[in-house]
């Protein structure tokens, strides 16, 4: 603490304007250089500098696709897990859903989020910006509307009931123009369904955590911050158990609700917070927690499972119905 120097920041801070920061890491997860800074005023954190945004779009076009097979379709044992996970999710905040809503996904993928929501009942438009996993969930699980491109090309206003975005905000370069564009897209009263890792989170060893994708980190505090200053409201915010992923949903209002003082009194003491989380979360600390052993455990018998019920199938699109059938309780049209 006594040492913590502070330097300015090569732009402002996105939830509070101010460019005072401290680094917080300069590795990334495969040990490869990647500067982590912090705002010391509000506790945001983000990879500085930003790569540009013609980087940004060629590592979507390019680093992506090395997790999918050379035939540009998910793995059989992403398609289980992705299943799962959108099955988990849709069924986070149902109260959100209604029929006949119009639904927009951003960063879609293959497109699995959609499927499951189709099949309980939900038509959803989605935007995907890698062509390949846009082109599976239109081939492969017939989803026409999962359009390729990012969020900012979408230009019509006021179309969708609700926007739901997992694990894709902290990879957009410009938080506030991206919550921006969500407000615009969204009809009057319409909410946002936001999943995104978390700062705080000790889930990870210490030396796992930053990615060169993820451009900015939040905690509830920062996230809550940004959302309330572009013309939103906090329905429901919630920690996933173990991942402590954020979850929140937020309300369209017609303008910002709050004034400076209130956001500045939002994050006060915020920044302190993360810092302490990220200096007790040691190494050594890590690997005294069962937290590690649990999380190992845990994959080896995921892994064991998927393995033996991928077996059965010869394409993804089963393995997603199936999946469905036996824990969404709807049969399949025929
Ligand atoms: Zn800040």
């Amino acid at each position: 603490m006594h040492s913590a120097r502070h330097c300015t920041a090569s732009l402002p801070c996105a939830v509070c304007g101010n460019n005072q920061i401290k680094i917080i890491a300069k590795k990334d997860r495969n040990g490869q250089p990647l500067i982590n800074v912090m705002c010391i005023n509000c506790g945001l954190v983000w990879v500085d500098p930003q790569p540009t945004i013609e980087c940004t779009e060629k590592f979507y076009a390019s680093e992506y696709r090395k997790q999918y097979k050379k035939a540009f379709q998910p793995k059989h044992k992403h398609c289980y897990r992705e299943t799962l996970r959108a099955i988990d999710r849709s069924t986070r905040f149902l109260s959100v859903y209604r029929d006949g809503m119009r639904v927009l996904d951003v960063g879609a993928g293959a497109g699995f989020f959609a499927y499951v929501l189709q099949r309980i009942g939900i038509l959803i438009d989605g935007i995907e910006p890698n062509e390949e996993y846009a082109n599976y969930a239109r081939s492969n699980l017939q989803l026409n509307t999962i359009i390729t491109g990012f969020l900012r090309d979408l230009t019509t206003e006021n179309q969708y009931d609700l926007i739901t975005i997992n694990h894709v905000f902290e990879h957009m370069p410009n938080p506030r123009e991206a919550m921006v564009q969500m407000h615009k897209l969204l009809k009057k009263g319409g909410h946002v369904l936001m999943e995104i890792p978390n700062i705080e989170a000790i889930y990870h060893a210490p030396n796992k955590i930053f990615h060169v994708g993820h451009l900015y980190w939040y905690n509830p505090n920062t996230i809550r911050a940004l959302a309330l200053q572009l013309g939103f409201l906090i329905d429901d915010i919630q920690i996933i158990n173990g991942t402590k992923h954020i979850n929140i949903v937020l309300t369209k209002c017609d303008e910002s609700t709050v004034t400076e003082v209130e956001v500045n009194s939002l994050v006060a003491g915020n920044a302190e917070i993360i810092s302490a989380v990220l200096q007790q979360h040691t190494m050594q600390r890590h690997f005294f927690t069962p937290t590690p052993y649990v999380r190992f455990l845990r994959k080896s018998h995921q892994y064991y499972k998927e393995q033996i019920y991928i077996k059965k199938f010869n394409n993804g699109k089963d393995i997603c119905d199936s999946v469905c059938n036996k824990l969404l309780s709807i049969q399949k049209p025929n």
